[in-house]
């Protein structure tokens, strides 16, 4: 059972190369701080559904008393992976890379074809492509809007195959048009003051192709030179949240290459989720002679759109005041992961006329984490109603956001229980604002 790895020895339970480690494993003193911060443990009151549950599993695969079993793997599958504990813990139990790695140990033996299946398929063919991306983004666009979508729902065809009616009900809507920029550099409005590479990366430039745009329009406005690298592709993340450390590691390289290369000042990411796994590359190469220079540099260099942005500061727009209410849901990746709360913040307060009206808990999970959304819909669905119940308090009729997971857990949510609310991201509401003052004349808006 114990296993050379590295240079280190993996003891009884865990395998091969990428295990959690007994230095992490045992910064855990079971003091129990992060438990009310664990949104699946808030939701059920369960020991095992909690982080120090969790641990205290991963512990005991580590010392041999557990093996990793149906019985052991369900509660770690049941972790959302939004790292609320980790930003809670005084310890400083790197939490993020044990559940990675925890969910490494469980990809060999998983059991179950489908279960294989979309594993191949997500992982190993489709994420790692963007023109295999591009392809099925291009036919699911084609299935809504063609009319096919609303026959398939009429004859409910798809309730004789599965959980397959919830998963089509749960796809985002493709009717916005992709962001097609890759390989292209935006000259700066004015003096350049950065050159800055845009992830455009897997999902984002095509579930949130407007977004996107209003990505680089902003950077634009504020002095950057927007790069958008054409030899990039998907950061990785989704793969190692899914346990597959080689086909991310793989995926990453390829992005370290592409940015580094383009000859960028700063990697921004409008994505929380990628953002964070790129800034931890260090960690993710330390091992590797090749890349681990390499990836501290890029990790170094990357930050979320909104921390860079607040950090120039942001010249304010100059529009009149449009009155909007507005509640922001903090993204787990942006708040716990890169701990980051007050930029998204500072910038809506730039925008005229924008009410900020906090809902209570907008720290914690609103149930997408990437596959988690798919994989476990009855916890994923919980969580989603509670926070459209507590953003619905606020009387707000716009949510904004950081993530792309989260906006289509938001959407999907506010669709299913009739609410007429907004989704959108940070930087739509300052594009906005931008694209308002554009409609100003000149002789009004100069010397404001
Ligand atoms: S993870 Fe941290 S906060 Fe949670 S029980 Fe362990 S030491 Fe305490
Ligand atoms: S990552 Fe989130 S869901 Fe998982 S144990 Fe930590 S707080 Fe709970």
């Amino acid at each position: 059972m114990a296993t050379g790895v590295r240079g280190k020895v993996i003891v009884a339970g865990f395998i091969g190369a990428d295990a959690p480690q007994e230095e992490d494993l045992y910064r855990c003193v079971h003091c129990g701080l992060c438990l009310n911060a664990c949104p699946t443990y808030v939701e059920t009151g369960l020991e095992t559904e909690s982080p120090r549950g969790r641990i205290a599993l991963m512990k005991a695969v580590f010392e041999g008393r557990a093996g990793v079993e149906p019985g052991v793997v369900e509660h770690w599958d049941l972790c959302i992976q939004c790292r609320a504990c980790e930003a809670a813990c005084p310890s400083g139990v790197p939490y993020g890379r044990l559940i990675e790695q925890a969910q490494a140990q469980m990809r060999p033996r998983r059991r179950g074809l489908p279960g294989r299946f979309v594993a191949w398929l997500a992982y190993g063919h489709l994420l790692p492509s963007p023109g295999r991306m591009r392809a099925i983004a291009g036919l699911l666009r084609l299935y809504q809007r063609s009319g096919l979508r609303a026959l398939v729902r009429a004859t409910r065809v798809l309730r004789l195959v599965g959980p397959l009616a919830e998963a089509e009900a749960s796809l985002p809507d493709l009717s916005q048009p992709a962001f097609r920029a890759t390989g292209q550099v935006f000259p700066a409005r004015g003096a350049v003051r950065h050159r800055v590479g845009l992830l455009s990366g897997c999902v984002m430039p095509l579930f949130h192709g407007p977004t996107m745009e209003a990505a680089v329009r902003v950077l634009t406005r504020n002095g950057c030179e927007v790069h958008v690298p054409a030899s990039q592709g998907c950061c990785g993340s989704l793969n190692l949240h899914g346990g597959d450390m080689d086909g991310g590691r793989a995926m990453a390289r390829r992005n370290i290459d592409a940015f580094l290369e383009a000859g960028v000042d700063v990697v921004i990411s409008a994505s929380a989720g990628c953002g964070a796994t790129m800034k931890d590359s260090a960690h993710l190469f330390h091992d590797d002679p090749a890349y681990a220079a390499k990836a501290e540099r890029f990790g170094a260099m990357t930050q979320d759109i909104t921390e860079f942005l607040a950090s120039l500061p942001v010249d304010p727009p100059r529009c009149e005041a449009e009155p909007l209410r507005v509640t922001y849901q903090d993204s787990c990746h942006l708040v716990h992961a890169q701990r980051i709360s007050a930029a998204p913040r500072t910038l809506m307060a730039a925008v005229p006329g924008l009410e900020l009206v906090e809902m209570a808990h907008s720290d914690r999970c609103c149930g997408a984490g990437g596959s988690f959304q798919l994989t476990q819909r009855e916890m994923s669905g919980q969580l989603r109603t509670h926070k459209l119940e507590e953003a619905a308090e606020t009387g707000a009729e716009t949510i904004a956001t950081a993530n792309p997971g989260c906006m289509v857990q938001l959407s999907l949510g506010a669709r299913e229980a009739g609410l007429q609310v907004r989704v959108c991201h940070v930087v739509d509401l300052l594009d906005e604002a931008y694209r308002r003052e554009a409609a100003i004349p000149a002789s009004q808006s100069a010397g404001r």
